[in-house]
């Protein structure tokens, strides 16, 4: 039996990661341990919510004692490290927030497990799930491996590349038994419609503008949200400890190609003239320390582990964008109120 407290789940990626490992896993015990900030949503979860084998913890990674008393009640055995600040125009505005919550934070939390996994450390696993950002930008060539030097550009990718180096310190140092990865941009249902994708699929919907930044030229990989969840769901039960492993979609996109696409893909499904949303995209001024291209190299968890993504981009976008169409409810709740104000801040 395992009592595996998954940090962040109410967010988009611990949502699936906690939905596939409640159900995948009826012996297990899933802890999901959230603040429930803006980004944190229990409606992501409502259909799984009230399996035996599922509990939830309204707790701040700010607050130790919180996290003792969780780790108390439930006798954790296993973390799967989601929780954090994640969007990196936030992290512009504010980084001292982005510094509580991913470093301070995932250092309470390695704090904790360290205190109370003491007594046998190889019995317990510290997962932590991190960005390719943390690697900096490269140029129209090449990948980022598992070796690349860490080169962090904006303060959300400087407070994950602070966490990643923690969690590596606190294994070398006390013998918590570790993994990190670190994984490409993420898409799909129950994204936060201020990232990209859900942002640009709400402003079609609506007819309001699509503000692609710069000359639209940045590159980014994309992976189906899904497919990150197995592949956590593979390194969790089979990857090396104290390892790290990168994840990625090997599915390379400029945003102004992902935009067009995006745009002739919901033409057809609104029954809109074709070219019709292509006429929203509005060019706004660039994001300030704007890394070009991200491109990760999968390669040795296909190798090692056997992972590989599920769908093609198309069909994970076709997926995405039929759930935003069906779950308009949803859509409309977390775009109400202070999304709104954030939204009219920001454009
Ligand atoms: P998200 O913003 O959707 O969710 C984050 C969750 O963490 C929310 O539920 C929020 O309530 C919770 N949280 C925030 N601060 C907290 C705190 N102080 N204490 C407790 N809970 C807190 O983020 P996401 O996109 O699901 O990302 C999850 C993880 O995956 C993050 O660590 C992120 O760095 C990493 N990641 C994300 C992507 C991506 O494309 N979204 C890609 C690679 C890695």
């Amino acid at each position: 039996m395992k009592n595996i407290l998954i940090t962040g789940g109410a967010g988009f990626i611990g949502s699936h990661v906690v939905r596939l490992f409640v159900t995948k896993y009826p012996h297990y015990h899933i802890i999901n341990l959230d603040a429930l900030t803006y980004a944190g949503n229990l409606e992501n979860l409502k259909d799984i919510d009230q399996s035996a084998n599922y509990s939830f913890e309204k707790v701040n990674l700010l607050d130790v004692d919180g996290l003792v008393k969780v780790f108390d009640k439930h006798q954790i055995s296993d973390i799967i490290h989601l929780a954090a600040e994640s969007h990196v125009d936030r992290s512009i505005e504010s980084p001292l927030d982005f510094v509580y919550t991913n470093i301070i934070g995932t250092v309470n939390l390695l704090n904790v497990a360290k205190a109370k996994w003491a007594a046998d450390f190889s019995k317990h696993l510290f997962y932590h799930i991190s960005t390719d950002e943390v690697y900096g930008a490269l140029g129209a060539e090449g990948f980022f491996t598992e070796t690349t030097p860490y080169h962090p550009n904006s303060p959300y990718s400087a407070s994950k590349a602070a966490s990643d180096h923690f969690v590596r310190a606190y294994a070398e140092t006390y013998d918590i038994q570790t993994v990190i990865s670190n994984c490409s941009n993420n898409y799909g249902p129950y994204h936060f419609p201020e990232k990209l994708i859900p942002l640009f699929i709400n402003n079609i919907i609506h007819k309001k503008p699509l503000p692609v930044y710069g000359d639209g030229l940045y590159t980014r990989d994309w992976l189906f949200v899904k497919d990150h969840a197995t592949a956590i769901d593979t390194i969790f039960h089979n990857g090396k400890v104290n390892d790290t492993y990168n994840i990625g979609g090997f599915n390379e996109w400029k945003n102004i190609d992902l935009v067009k696409l995006l745009c002739a893909l919901m033409d057809k499904k609104l029954g809109r003239a074709a070219g019709e949303s292509e006429q929203l995209i509005t060019y706004v001024k660039d994001r300030p320390g704007h890394d070009r291209r991200y491109a990760i190299d999968a390669t040795k968890l296909n190798k090692e582990l056997g992972w590989k993504p599920s769908v093609t981009f198309e069909e994970g976008l076709a997926q995405t964008i039929d759930w935003y169409l069906e779950n308009t409810e949803w859509l409309n709740n977390v775009t109400s109120g202070n999304y709104a104000r954030y939204y009219e801040s920001m454009y």
